[in-house]
């Protein structure tokens, strides 16, 4: 009796930590777990990280990094303005701690602002008590900004462990936040190929990245927005994304007769897994 029991206990603990580690992509692949657990409804805590979000419908979150900067922010917030779409800003600490007005402003005008840490260095080489300070501080300052804490967290380069996503998670609460989409802005290959490379690899449920501290990508963002928008799609936050999120279906034979609409072949997220880079 005692003895079945005990196997019993050794059996569901061994099937909860393969599920666990299955979930958790490595520190060198950000970008492997999927929105939502595939077909299998298990009864494991729900995902924490996303790459991109299975939505019904052809949103996107455009996300903007590493600001706010004294003048291409508020640049930006005027070209978003000007078309009713919404962003979010993962600002580094720091900057955010000179510029709260610039915060504030994004918050007032439908924007969310996520954590990115506080001077950008990469987490997943970090102790525990490091990778905590750095968030907290930004935590505190974006709280003191615009009067509520941040929910998610884009950890700069993409690089954070599967251990330090799961306290991370327990302690601020954050969704971490990657992408599926990264035309390398911050390599400033100019503004022509940054609209490009995000109008090819933008789907339905996309997070775009992109960073609003250099003017090549402030220039970009006219045409892109344009674009986009004449593709049919709509810019929210990440929060109102995921909150849109829809189970992946199962994948139907292939029919090639009933092709839907713009927001298409979306259900995969990335194939080709965003690798951190050294993004400034
Ligand atoms: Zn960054």
């Amino acid at each position: 009796m005692f003895f079945r029991r005990f196997i019993a206990l050794g059996a569901i603990i061994f099937l909860f930590a393969q599920i666990a580690y299955s979930q958790e992509p490595t520190a060198e692949k950000p970008a492997a777990s999927p929105v939502k657990p595939k077909a299998t409804p298990t009864p494991t805590e729900p995902p924490i990280t996303f790459n991109s979000v299975h939505v019904d419908g052809a949103y996107i979150a455009l996300t903007f990094d590493d600001g706010p900067n004294a003048t291409l922010t508020p640049k930006l917030l005027d070209l978003l303005a000007a078309r009713h779409l919404k962003a979010t800003f993962f600002v580094v600490g720091q900057n955010a701690a000179d510029h709260p007005d610039i915060l504030k402003r994004a918050v007032r005008e439908g924007h969310e602002i996520g954590n990115h840490s506080w001077s950008h260095p990469n987490l997943g080489k970090m102790s525990d008590e490091a990778v905590r300070r750095e968030l907290q501080k930004t935590d505190d300052a974006i709280a003191a900004a615009i009067g509520k804490r941040p929910t998610l967290l884009r950890p700069p380069y993409g690089s954070i462990t599967a251990r330090q996503k799961k306290w991370i998670h327990q302690e601020f609460g954050y969704n971490i936040i990657i992408w599926d989409v990264d035309p390398l802005d911050w390599k400033r290959p100019g503004p022509s190929v940054v609209t490009a490379r995000i109008l090819k690899e933008t789907h339905a449920g996309s997070i775009v990245l992109a960073h609003d501290i250099h003017p090549p990508t402030i220039e970009a963002m006219p045409a892109t927005f344009d674009q986009l928008m004449k593709k049919g799609f709509k810019s929210i936050t990440v929060t109102e994304l995921l909150a849109m999120a829809t189970p992946i279906p199962p994948k139907p034979t292939p029919s090639p007769s009933a092709p839907r609409a713009v927001a298409l072949p979306s259900a995969t997220p990335s194939a080709s897994p965003p690798v951190p880079t050294s993004t400034p």
